[in-house]
């Protein structure tokens, strides 16, 4: 994610590098750099950190001269924040600049090869390939070295290019990541968004996938990869600029859940190669998974209600004994863990206390710690043996949904990966898992499409003083999020049971008109539910309930009902929590609530 910014024009181009990147700090960043073209070479400045260091290395700007340059924020996804990993990265001979927001997927063998003809790499990140492929490539031409490297590389970019053969022009290209451009009067720019450029101005172009444009102070012209001019219809603003900041959602967390196909797809493809789970980033072989003993997922909030899924999903497909912790908990209770034993951490942002004191504890007692987390480089990542990062990209509200989801889709990578390595699938079976985890995406596109339904219930619900949320197994971790999330972000006091537990006796609170909302997904435990359901509405309650569309013809079961797709049954978490994060989310729109930033909740908790 983070930002690119890109200028040319008559204006001294740092500061409007700086200003603009200025503007793009609210999507996320570890680090930050810019590189300008001045007397005929590109000259960079970068350094890990706010944009403050950068700004103070280059004196506001003023020390690097010159009028066409690129400028990018960094959000690590490959390497970890440090100044030779920042942004530009520039080709062995000094030639190239490239700012690169997105992931190379296939940058390992394409950088073998290059090392092989004597290119040497100094980074470690995906994104000094293109540099070099640019180099390796160009015979007088940038736009068709370009296009010959876009022809190549797998996966998502924005990407600007500086080359020093060219003072008064650069190049841009995006696939799957943002990427605008703004047309001035004899000055032009690119963006990640809109809010970088508009103070200069409200003309851009939106650029399609593989589309390349070719800017200079008074031309901006788009090619496609037949270097064929394409004609762009230019597209007028008119947004307020705090508006444009959240991509024109009014919150982060409505945006965030919106890029959860994206976020899936980018954790997950990766890690799918010609049907096949490769988790090259971890060393976890056959030997190793056969001889673990049991497993422990450790956790926060959110997070913690992963590891209860994956409690579900591991236990049931490798057979072996999963137990999920709070971290809080697991650290001060002197836990049985020994050397057999594998530990999972999972932590968003990497630098949870708990969770990192847990990390400690247990490798401590001779456990090997698997971590999943979203921030390389992050504390959790560096102190673990293995990790496996979720590629959610920055995550800004503070109740998650993206982190949640993507967080999910790797235990589901993890469980059929080591299930198969254990020998308990079936090449059938092995296949049908791969495929339905690679179709999420598509299914959590399909339900956010629906969102007016859910919209229309929380207006219903939203005075509410009391919700409860049941489900059994699988639909019983899910209700533990989708009551944290009402929670978290609405203030409404709720509760999620086990279904089968409430007879025991919180069934005592339920009277005339409590929402109940209920989970039936699974099939196995279909008509358990529904008998649960049943208790409920004959002591009052109001019931929706989250059913699959194997069930559509089970209509009279609540009061309201929201389907969503099939799927293998261990993956519906992943499509069940959605409508209960658009319930949280419109119930506490409808209360007027500062749904990003509700009270007393920090995003990342280093506290104890
Ligand atoms: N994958 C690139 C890196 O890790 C780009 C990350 C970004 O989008 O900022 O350097």
């Amino acid at each position: 994610m983070c930002g690119i910014v890109g200028y040319v024009g008559s204006r001294q181009v740092a500061p409007v590098l700086l200003d603009g990147l200025s503007k793009l700090e609210y999507r996320g960043y570890d680090s930050a750099g810019i590189a300008v073209y001045g007397d005929g070479k590109i000259n960079v400045a970068k350094a890990r950190g706010r944009l403050k260091v950068l700004s103070e290395m280059t004196d506001e700007g003023k020390s690097v001269s010159g009028v066409m340059g690129i400028g990018h924020t960094r959000w690590a996804t490959h390497g970890e924040p440090s100044d030779v990993n920042s942004h530009p990265h520039v080709s062995s001979s000094g030639r190239f600049a490239v700012v690169h927001n997105g992931i190379i997927e296939n940058y390992i063998p394409l950088k073998k090869r290059l090392m092989n003809k004597g290119y040497e790499f100094v980074s470690e990140t995906d994104t000094e390939i293109i540099a070099q492929l640019i180099e390796y490539y160009y015979k007088g031409d940038l736009l068709e070295a370009l296009i010959k490297v876009i022809e190549r590389v797998e996966g998502s970019y924005a990407l600007g290019v500086l080359c020093s053969d060219y003072p008064d022009r650069f190049v841009a290209v995006r696939k799957a990541s943002p990427l605008i451009v703004g047309v001035g009067e004899g000055e032009n720019f690119i963006a990640s968004d809109v809010t970088a450029i508009l103070k200069y101005t409200r003309n851009v172009y939106y650029l399609e996938d593989n589309e390349i444009v070719v800017l200079s102070k008074d031309s901006v012209d788009v090619y496609n990869t037949d270097k064929e001019i394409v004609n762009k219809e230019i597209f007028k603003v008119d947004w307020d600029v705090s508006a444009a900041e959240k991509g024109g959602y009014e919150h982060f967390m409505m945006k965030e859940i919106e890029e959860q196909p994206k976020a899936i797809r980018d954790t997950v493809s990766a890690r799918i190669k010609d049907g096949k789970i490769v988790l090259d980033d971890i060393s976890l072989d056959e030997k190793y998974i056969k001889g673990i003993n049991k497993i422990f997922i450790v956790a926060c909030g959110s997070a913690y209600h992963v590891g209860v899924v994956a409690k579900y999903v591991i236990e049931k497909m490798c057979r072996i004994p999963v137990e999920a912790q709070i971290a809080s908990e697991f650290r001060y209770c002197d836990p049985i863990v020994s050397c057999n034993d594998l530990v999972i951490v999972i932590s968003q942002s990497g630098e949870t206390a708990d969770t990192l004191a847990a990390l400690k504890e247990a490798k401590a007692r001779g456990a090997r710690v698997l971590s999943i987390v979203n921030v390389v480089g992050s504390a959790i990542a560096n102190a673990s043996d293995d990790v496996l990062y979720t590629w959610a990209g920055p995550e800004i509200a503070v109740a998650t949904t993206k982190a949640y989801s993507t967080q999910l889709a790797v235990v589901y990578l993890l469980a059929v990966y080591m299930a198969e390595k254990l020998g308990l699938l079936t090449v059938g079976e092995y296949a049908e898992m791969v495929r339905e985890i690679q179709e999420l995406p598509d299914k959590v596109a399909e339900i956010l499409k629906s969102k007016e339904k859910i919209q229309y219930l929380a207006s219903q619900f939203y005075n509410c003083h009391s919700i409860f949320f049941i489900g059994r197994n699988l639909d019983y971790a899910v209700s533990l999020e989708g009551s944290l999330k009402l929670k978290e972000i609405s203030y409404i006091h709720s509760e999620a049971y086990a279904a089968g537990e409430l007879k025991h006796g919180t069934i005592s609170l339920i009277e005339e008109g409590t929402l109940v909302v209920a989970l039936v997904t699974g099939n196995n435990l279909f008509d358990k539910t529904v008998s649960n359901i049943k208790e409920v509405k004959a002591r009052g309650a109001v019931v929706m309930a989250v059913r699959t569309d194997t069930h559509l013809h089970d209509d009279d079961i609540a009061d309201h009902v929201i389907t969503i797709p099939s799927t293998n049954e261990m993956f519906l978490p992943s499509l069940s929590v959605i409508p209960l994060q658009l319930f949280g989310y419109y119930v506490a729109s409808l209360k007027g609530l500062d749904i990003d930033k509700p009270r007393n909740l920090a995003k990342s908790v280093t506290v104890e």
